[in-house]
């Protein structure tokens, strides 16, 4: 099946007389007929036992992401946060050390800059554009992971996947990255050496607002032969040792079993169905998006109230290689922009919109705009803002999927009144 397929028909497929649509299991736990039954599924036998842990709802769509990125495995969570913090603790532990790009979303970089400091573990950011004897001094006897973003939130960077990987791979590390721009419909990086994909599921995957979540799929092909937390016996799990149980599936099985049994961030059947609904379109709204946004970004480049258009398709973009090999379908509906002069003039700018929506989102059928500066990366000194490829009057503009002269006459009228 092409990509556009697995969308609708991956994950939940009704037999004989079933739903159509993916049922909602809207329940906690589950009956069983013996004590002996429910000491199986504590052993670690198939079966749900509790939806802390697994939901019959959650898991198909769990199947439908594995299957779209080309994994082994899936988990699904409460929010892209929830995904990205355990994708590091689930092999990282106090006293170890990871890198990450600089340019990655600013709630990720503050998760990794301060609350995981605060569990003890160090994170030094890099740029990623730089090469690999670069990238490599940042490299430490305790370093354990690679973390960076396919398209960077906000900077709209590219990165360079197979250089990260073979940066990783050189030292013995994994490659994790955050896809949730791209989406499995422009890019899967596993196919370009990346070993665990995140993703916000608030964004395109669900596309409409509707459902809070994240996902981390496993590709199965890191050896985790140098990660304990793996390959010895765990004590909170009467000396089960993942590797060998889960074989390729390892790393997220025991993210679910251990870290999210523990923490207790899993996803809820009604979310999962709200997610499921938007993936079976996305294949047609990626497209969209990305059709518009081209043509959005064409037209306010030529607009003289504009100084800087950042969109990878555009000519004479730093990223337009990267684009062209890692996103040859699109860039996703996200770019930013500049306006020429104050910041004060951005946000009458933003005040005289009309159809685009001033929110704190960005990926969703609806066309919406975001100060960065002042909003999702407020957090960030100006020093880390330049890390982050963020200037005080960037305006981060994500492309809808409404008819696009609307949008058009919507960006336009308002510039022409500030
Ligand atoms: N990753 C990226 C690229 C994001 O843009 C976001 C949120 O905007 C997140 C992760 C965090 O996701 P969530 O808001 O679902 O926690």
């Amino acid at each position: 099946m092409k990509i556009e397929t697995k969308c609708l028909h991956e994950g939940y497929r009704a037999e004989n007389g079933q739903p159509l649509a993916l049922p909602i299991y809207q329940s906690t736990t589950y009956r069983y007929s013996s004590p002996d039954e429910i000491t199986k599924l504590f052993d670690l036998g198939p079966g749900h036992m509790y939806s802390r842990i697994s939901n019959p709802t959650v898991e198909q769509v769990e199947k439908k992401l594995a299957a779209l990125e080309g994994g082994v495995a899936a988990l699904c969570v409460s929010s892209g946060q929830s995904a990205s913090f355990l994708s590091i603790v689930n092999i990282l532990s106090a006293g170890d050390h990871f890198i990450a790009s600089s340019k990655i979303y600013g709630g990720t970089f503050n998760l990794f800059a301060v609350t995981l400091k605060r569990f003890g573990i160090d994170c030094t950011f890099v740029d990623q554009d730089a090469d690999i004897d670069e990238l490599n001094k940042a490299i430490r006897p305790n370093t354990k992971a690679v973390f960076a973003e396919i398209i960077a939130n906000p900077a709209i960077a590219v990165l360079d996947i197979e250089k990260f990987a073979k940066f990783a791979h050189s030292n013995g590390l994994p490659l994790i990255v955050d896809n949730t721009f791209p989406t499995p419909v422009l890019c899967r990086p596993i196919e370009y050496g990346a070993d665990i994909v995140i993703h916000s599921t608030t964004k395109y995957l669900d596309g409409h607002a509707v459902q809070l979540g994240g996902v981390v799929i496993d590709s199965g092909n890191f050896d985790w032969k140098d990660f304990p937390s793996l390959t010895l016996p765990d004590e909170s799990y009467h000396g089960l040792i993942y590797t060998e149980h889960f074989g390729k599936a390892a790393y997220v099985a025991k993210m679910r079993v251990q870290l999210v049994r523990d923490l207790g961030n899993y996803q809820t059947a009604m979310g999962a169905f709200l997610l499921d609904l938007g993936i079976q379109t996305l294949g047609v709204r990626m497209e969209r998006h990305c059709k518009n946004a081209a043509t959005v970004a064409d037209e306010l480049s030529k607009n003289d109230k504009i100084e800087l258009v950042n969109y990878p398709t555009l000519a004479g973009n730093p990223y337009k290689t990267l684009a062209d090999k890692y996103l040859p379908n699109g860039c996703s509906g996200v770019m930013s922009f500049n306006i020429k002069g104050t910041r004060e003039r951005a946000v009458k700018f933003m005040e005289g919109l009309k159809l685009a929506n001033n929110v704190v989102h960005v990926a969703d059928v609806r066309t919406c705009v975001l100060h960065p500066a002042s909003s999702t990366h407020r957090q960030l000194s100006d020093e880390q803002l330049v890390g982050a490829g963020i200037s005080p009057g960037m305006i981060r503009l994500s492309v809808g999927i409404e008819d696009v002269s609307d949008i058009l006459e919507d960006l336009l009228g308002s510039l022409s009144k500030i």
